[in-house]
């Protein structure tokens, strides 16, 4: 469906408070929001971004808000305490939308944070949250808890085993507490590439989450160079991995924009995905894909949802640098336009959209059931 029609909705999007849209410090969720806001664009839906000062999107105009960066959440403990700066920028963020919301059918909340779940009850806008990673705090378990129970249908996720890493303990939630939306990509962005250079690509954020060594590690077994690319988010990470592995054949490219990542991505051989927890989802492994790049990942988190074992890439054993270097060298069994074929069917704009619009849709007619 393209054009307004009467079912166009008014969209407020608030985006993560870790860092500026375009930086990479938001990891993933900066590109699930780009495609989302897209795709609404497209079919015709109003729609406003509320980001941190300093944000890019393209064309899309940003209401851009000051104040300090939130902290990650991945970089705390479990039971750590709720941490905000003083002059928080995601406090900032939804006075902005409080003060605002009348105009809007419904607010998309893409932090992965405390405050806005608090919040909602406070709201006389309805909001969606989407939910960008796995449980990694009590408190954040908790409160996304109390919210899945009083507005049902509006805690969205990315995958099944995202959902499963949350702990919910009531027993009024079944596994249908949340809505599993996956991911998408703009399909028309990514250049197939037929016929790659001897050579591995890693993607992310650089971050012990993410165990780059692993990968590094089964570069240096296979003999194989290995292409980095990503945020540089944790530097004294990144020298131990170059001093435990001087002479691994890798280097770090850094953090590129979509266009040039994809021409770079394209001419590898294959994508390794290493991490050490339960990823949501890995928008980088459809990325891949689409470029018709397999990937190799251990079999643990959204990845072990997207590759199609033997066909597509690989699913090894979760941490074992072995499992890499064993599928590295089985990779003339994967035909790379079998990658593309599956970015295609399931993981374009189109049907990441129809998700979207559909939980959108539900939530605002809950909301106002005479609307
Ligand atoms: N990325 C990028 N440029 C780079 C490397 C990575 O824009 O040079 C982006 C990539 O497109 C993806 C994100 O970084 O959207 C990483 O997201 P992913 O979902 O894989 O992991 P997360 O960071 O959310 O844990």
């Amino acid at each position: 469906m393209t054009g307004k029609s009467i079912n166009s909705l008014k969209l407020l999007f608030l985006s993560t408070p870790v860092g500026q849209l375009g930086s990479g410090l938001g990891g993933g969720v900066e590109l699930t929001l780009y495609n989302i806001a897209l795709e609404m664009h497209r079919r015709g839906h109003h729609l406003d971004i509320v980001a941190p000062a300093g944000s890019r999107l393209d064309s899309f105009p940003i209401k851009e808000i000051a104040g300090e960066l939130q902290i990650t959440a991945q970089t705390q403990e479990r039971d750590a305490l709720i941490c905000m700066p003083g002059n928080s920028l995601l406090a900032n963020m939804w006075e902005c939308a409080r003060q605002i919301q009348g105009n809007y059918d419904l607010i998309v909340n893409f932090a992965y944070d405390w405050l806005p779940f608090y919040l909602t009850p406070f709201f006389n806008c309805p909001i969606a949250h989407f939910v960008s990673m796995g449980s990694l705090s009590d408190a954040m378990d908790q409160i996304v808890e109390q919210v899945a129970i009083q507005f049902p249908g509006t805690i969205g996720l990315y995958t099944k085993s995202q959902a499963e890493t949350f702990a919910l303990k009531s027993s009024e939630l079944n596994s249908s507490w949340c809505e599993v939306l996956g991911s998408g990509v703009d399909l028309s962005l990514y250049d197939f590439c037929a016929s790659p250079a001897p050579q591995l690509a890693w993607l992310g954020r650089i971050a012990p989450e993410k165990a780059l060594e692993d990968a590094v590690a089964a570069a240096q077994i296979a003999g194989i160079p290995l292409k980095i690319f990503g945020k540089m988010q944790d530097d004294a990470y990144w020298k131990q991995i170059c001093q435990e592995y001087p002479d691994a054949p890798v280097e770090y490219m850094g953090f590129f924009s979509t266009q040039k990542l994809q021409e770079q991505l394209g001419k590898c051989q294959a994508m390794l995905m290493t991490p050490r927890w339960v990823e949501a989802f890995g928008n980088v492994a459809i990325e891949a894909l689409a470029c018709g790049v397999p990937v190799i990942a251990y079999r643990r988190g959204g990845p072990a949802e997207i590759v199609q074992d033997g066909k597509t890439g690989f699913l090894v054993e979760p941490d074992s640098v072995e499992g890499l270097v064993n599928a590295i060298k089985r990779l003339d069994e994967i035909d790379r336009l079998e990658c593309r074929r599956q970015a295609e069917t399931e993981y374009s704009l189109e049907a990441l959209g129809d998700r979207m619009e559909q939980w959108f849709q539900t939530i605002k007619q809950l909301a106002n059931p005479s609307s």
